[in-house]
């Protein structure tokens, strides 16, 4: 259990070091991470919604 934390943290500390750029309006965005982890998409809280709006 501990160790998954610890790992988890240290995936997202590292995806957070490696890339925040919204492939969609190409700026960097701390959202961008968050929804990777969440939806898998390199995308910000604004392309987000558009997107779950007209899904691609
Ligand atoms: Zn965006």
């Amino acid at each position: 259990m501990i160790k998954q934390i610890k790992n988890k943290k240290k995936i997202e500390k590292n995806l957070k070091e490696f890339n925040s750029l919204c492939e969609e309006c190409k700026k960097k965005n701390e959202s961008v991470n968050q929804n990777l982890i969440l939806i898998g998409f390199k995308i910000c809280n604004s392309c987000k919604t558009s997107k779950t709006i007209f899904p691609v």
